[in-house]
């Protein structure tokens, strides 16, 4: 162990909820951590010092050789519907929360070591991740929050030097996570199913009290957090964002993305596109996420019913569950309305948006590029620019006087492209932290590109696109 000393103020709240709400469990040591990315800025919001996290103690209590003090690692209860089907049992089978720390500015944070062993709830997986998942939602997390998109945030990645069998031999890895809880909607079902009413209360008590102290009771809690979902799609879907695995123990109650599984960014648009290797009906499509966002969120109301009134409670909760299409629809037209610098007051954004969006898919035209190129006034797709009718919604949009400004900040013009993410981790995997290192730099301020990482804009070629992404579990 380093002589540097590595305090971390752990104040452990779901550690003093009750017994079945988790099993203690200490991560599993790694044979030979090596650090491959480190946050140095979100280290220095939770109060901790970098320096000291790169040092071999640091650097132990990130692989999870070593407990630090005041941590009380324990592995999360859950269950969840996966495509819809329900698993009364899920729970972190290869995560172990070491604790909580309240940040600079008061917030609680969970900190969280992903790819840290089995534990009793790893069924028959091995408890371990590779190093392809944890760059990919490494990149990908801190590429939402620097979009201003709420999420879990990545503090380090670890790599074990173990190997990883999946459909080939990998090299493992371990992501310490931050996330403001990792309470899911499947934390809320596990109780549910199990007839828990004392846990289910308590679970509510200990989420209304965290994270929507303003809000009353379960019916409180559910329209919360209809309201904080509604948000977070309609944000997803103005970033051509792609979560991939939208069930319900992926889903935060807190509101922030998280599970960043075969996740991804639309290059070309089209409403249908899936990256997920195992969403073969499409259930989580690009276009499915706000429906998808409303199913689990019936779920989330039927746990809470006990607490709500049952039966008597049906008309409102199911009011409440409805009432996300609406929240959805304002949220999506405030966020294309800024897309395209238009008041968001005004009647013709919704239709305005549509009729773009219908151009884009017809042509294939790139996402990302297509907003940033109408913002900066740079070259339109060109498939899209010869089109009539996107001739003509050019002269409409122009003449309302779109605020440019404006779109620059609404409109990313780097995101993390699904052949850049492939060609960091194939990198990673050969030793060649540089495209990581690359993406980070470039992805730390979407708005106002770094002209030297004007390459990683650029769409894929035909032969560089990526049809598919994998879970890599
Ligand atoms: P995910 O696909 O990451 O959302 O995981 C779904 C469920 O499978 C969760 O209960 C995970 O803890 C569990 N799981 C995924 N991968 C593994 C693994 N390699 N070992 C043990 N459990 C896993
Ligand atoms: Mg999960």
């Amino acid at each position: 162990m380093g002589s540097m000393t590595l305090h971390i103020p752990f104040d452990n709240s779901y550690a003093r909820l009750p017994d079945r709400f988790y099993v203690r469990q200490d991560p599993v040591p790694v044979a030979e951590p090596r650090l491959l990315a480190l946050n140095e800025v979100l280290a220095r919001d939770l109060g901790l010092d970098p320096a000291a996290l790169a040092s071999p103690e640091g650097l132990a209590m990130l692989a999870g050789n070593a407990v630090p003090e005041g941590a009380e690692p324990l592995a999360q209860a859950y269950a969840g519907h996966q495509f819809g089907g329900w698993n009364p049992r899920l729970g972190d089978g290869r995560a172990i929360l070491l604790g909580e720390v309240v940040d600079a500015q008061g917030r609680r944070r969970d900190i969280q070591l992903k790819g840290s062993g089995r534990t009793p709830f790893s069924r028959m997986g091995d408890g371990r991740a590779w190093v392809g998942p944890v760059l990919r939602e490494f990149v990908v997390s801190e590429a939402m929050h620097a979009m201003g998109v709420p999420t879990t945030r990545a503090l380090s990645a670890v790599a074990t030097g173990e190997t990883i069998r999946r459909e080939r031999a990998y090299p493992g890895a371990v992501l310490a996570r931050v996330a403001s809880s990792h309470i899911r909607v499947g934390t809320f079902q596990y109780f549910y199913a199990r007839n828990d009413m004392e846990a289910l209360a308590a679970l509510t008590d200990h989420v209304l009290s965290r994270h929507y102290p303003e809000a009353e009771g379960a019916m409180g809690l559910l329209r919360a957090v209809v309201d904080r979902q509604a948000r977070l799609v309609a944000q997803w879907m103005s970033l051509g964002f792609i979560h991939g695995v939208m069930n319900t123990d992926n889903m935060a109650v807190s509101g922030e993305t998280i599970d960043y599984g075969p996740c991804a960014f639309m290059d070309a648009y089209h409403p249908d596109t899936v990256f997920s290797s195992i969403d073969a009906h499409g259930r989580y499509a690009y276009r499915q996420q706000p429906q998808v966002a409303a199913w689990n969120l019936a779920q989330l109301a039927t746990a809470l019913l006990p607490l709500m009134g049952n039966e008597a409670a049906i008309p409102e909760a199911t009011e409440v569950v409805q009432g996300l299409a609406p929240i959805y629809a304002a949220e999506w037209t405030r966020r294309f309305a800024a897309k395209l610098g238009l008041d968001p007051e005004d009647p013709q954004v919704q239709p305005l948006a549509t009729r773009l969006l219908d151009q884009m898919a017809a042509t294939g035209a790139d996402f990302t590029i297509t907003f940033r190129a109408l913002a900066e006034g740079t070259d339109l797709p060109d498939l899209l620019a010869a089109q009539p009718e996107f001739q003509q919604w050019r002269k409409d949009w122009e003449a309302k006087s779109p605020d440019l400004a404006a779109m620059r900040r609404a409109n990313p013009a780097i995101i993390p492209r699904n052949h850049r993410v492939e060609a960091m981790i194939q990198a990673a995997v050969e030793g060649d932290l540089g495209p990581l290192e690359d993406l980070r730099a470039a992805l730390a301020d979407p708005f106002e590109p770094d002209p030297r990482f004007d390459h990683l804009r650029v769409p894929p070629q035909e032969e560089e696109k990526v049809l598919q992404t994998f879970c890599g579990t």
